[in-house]
């Protein structure tokens, strides 16, 4: 059973002693438990907001959720037995099914007995003469320890728009991060989405087949591609067993974390008809291999071009009235420059009688009313307001937790101006802190897990050479920092995706958020081997103590 915490008694109490503390069970924390327990035998605590683990899986339950990469590599990859002994049942797992695989290992490998669940971290702070962080739980528990790990993931803070008169709504609103467990009823309900992004995309078809009236609400059109999800057969599964080295390997091999190579080919470099061809038959197998049809999608303006008529193209030819089709179809960004989603009967559901698209550029929302919404042109009565309005992606989660490190430095004023990390995993005057998949890493440009592994995998070698060298004291110096922020700019800008002025990867969906390019886009491959020549160099742009 999982560690409980103690309520009012706890207040002002001695801080609970730990080797290391890790914030979050997700993928990432319970995997960087097990390695820090498991291998390194340390003392370690995973302390957790919600009642279960799961992490971005625990809240993200809105109708619809699913992983959109596929189900045989979003996955762990440590472990053979588990490797051997799980198998999915769609190509892509719904919600539920992520949680069960998670509770699966969890109970596999014995780590909930080393989770702390509605533990909320309120506060961290570094001491600099003992080289301990001291971390604050909402209900005034006191936990300390010389390593402190986050493991928050990149997509867990909810971005709900203030917009004026929400309070007065008399129907129910929700956002789809932050979703009831018990579920929504939308039978006989009329709905309003906020958000046609991967998260709304998903949603949109299956609130439209259980409402009596969905109205979605577009800022931005986007792209998407078909999901082509359906079950997994026996053979398969039998099949990714078989070869999991090698999915493993092509996983890591390559730029974002999947086990497939993008082409070699320009798109430019083959005849209309053959690109034509190229595009049909990555349309058909879907997915978000599509983006890996050519080798300069998203390097040249040219090649990206002829990715987005194709699919500006699929968008006329599903939706049957031209001006919803024109209306869904994006004109002022190229595809993949933001998040590609995928879908599983997103434009199709636009040719049913109960959806209504209101593009909202055109008539801006106005305000929420008791009754609905309201935009510059009318109301539109509804009885629930679904916000598939994203998150604080990245940096929100940690600037969240009040982190303030030596000489009480606070990470929130570090990074005004955008996130400022060595290698994504460590920031000037925070020692001894380390953030998985954090700003200045490949992380949401990534296959998650594989992303997760490699940052853990790092992590825990550091502390095991901290230990055998009675190293006590890491820090990221600013120099090495200075130079891998202009690292991370410059791999950006040697893609199309800065250009895309409304994306998330930019801080833009948050008002008032500085527009930084968060993540790093120069491959995961590449990095990880920065990564690793960093370590074997002895820890070169860190100071050690
Ligand atoms: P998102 O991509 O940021 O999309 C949010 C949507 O809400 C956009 O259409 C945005 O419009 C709109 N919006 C935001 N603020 C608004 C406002 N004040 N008024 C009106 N519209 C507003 O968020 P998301 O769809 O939740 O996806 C975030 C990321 O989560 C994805 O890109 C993906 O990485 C991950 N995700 C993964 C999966 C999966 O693998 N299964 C599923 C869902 C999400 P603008 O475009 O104009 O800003």
């Amino acid at each position: 059973m999982a560690i409980k915490e103690s309520t009012a008694s706890a207040v002002n109490a001695a801080p609970r002693q730990f080797d290391a503390i890790i914030i979050g069970a997700g993928f990432s924390g319970l995997y960087q438990l097990h390695k820090l327990r498991d291998d390194l035998g340390l003392n370690a605590v995973v302390l957790e907001k919600a009642d279960g683990i799961g992490g971005t899986w625990y809240w993200n339950r809105y109708p619809g959720a699913r992983c959109d990469s596929e189900s045989y590599y979003y996955c762990y990859s440590f472990n053979k037995e588990i490797e051997q002994e799980w198998s999915w049942s769609e190509r892509y797992p719904e919600h539920p099914e992520i949680r069960k695989y998670l509770n699966f290992v969890a109970d596999k490998l014995d780590l909930k007995r080393n989770v702390s669940l509605n533990t909320e971290v309120t506060s961290a702070t570094f001491d600099d003469a003992e080289n301990i962080w001291t971390v604050q739980t909402r209900s005034g528990e006191i936990f300390s320890a010389p390593f402190l790990i986050t493991a928050v993931g990149c997509l867990s803070t909810a971005n709900i728009p203030k917009m004026k008169g929400l309070e007065t709504f008399e129907g129910q609103w929700y956002h789809t991060g932050l979703w009831p467990h018990e579920g929504v009823n939308f039978a006989g309900k009329r709905v309003g989405q906020i958000g046609t992004g991967s998260t709304g995309i998903q949603a949109a078809p299956v609130i439209a087949e259980e409402a009596k009236h969905l109205t979605v609400f577009q800022r931005t059109a986007n792209y998407s591609i078909p999901a082509r999800n359906g079950p997994v057969t026996t053979e398969d599964v039998r099949h990714t067993r078989e070869n999991y080295d090698e999915i493993w390997r092509l996983a890591r091999a390559g730029t974002n974390g999947h086990p497939f190579t993008i082409s070699a080919q320009s798109a430019l470099s083959v005849s209309d008809a053959e690109r034509q061809d190229i595009y049909e038959k990555a349309w058909e197998r879907g997915g978000l291999r599509f983006r890996a049809s050519f080798s300069d999608v998203l390097q040249n303006a040219d090649a990206n071009l002829t990715a987005s008529n194709f699919l500006r193209s699929k968008i006329k030819e599903v939706v049957k009235d031209p001006a919803i089709a024109e209306m869904l179809t994006p004109y002022d960004h190229g595809f993949a420059t933001k998040r590609p989603p995928i879908d599983s009967g997103y434009f199709e559901a636009f040719n049913r009688d109960n959806v209504l698209l209101v593009d909202i550029k055109a008539e801006p929302i106005v305000e929420i009313t008791p009754r609905g919404i309201r935009t510059a042109k009318r109301e539109y009565e509804l009885d629930i307001i679904v916000f598939a309005t994203g998150f604080d992606a990245l940096t929100g989660p940690l600037v969240n937790l009040n982190i303030c490190g030596s000489n009480g430095a606070k990470l929130k004023d570090e990074w005004s101006a955008g996130p400022r990390t060595y290698l994504g995993l460590q920031s000037p005057k925070f020692p001894n802190l380390f953030t998985i998949t954090g700003p200045g890493s490949p992380s949401v440009l990534c296959n998650m897990p594989i992303a997760i592994e490699q940052h853990v995998n790092w992590i825990t070698d550091c502390i095991r050479a901290m230990r055998a060298n009675g190293q006590k004291r890491i820090e990221a110096d600013v120099d090495s920092t200075e130079k891998w922020v202009a690292h991370v700019n410059e791999a950006a800008d040697a893609t199309l995706l800065p250009m895309a002025s409304s994306s998330w990867y930019l801080g833009a969906n948050v008002p008032g958020k500085p527009r930084v390019f968060m993540p790093y886009a120069g491959g995961f491959a590449r990095y990880a081997a920065i990564c690793d020549d960093v370590a074997q160099s002895g820890y070169r742009g860190f100071s050690l103590s």
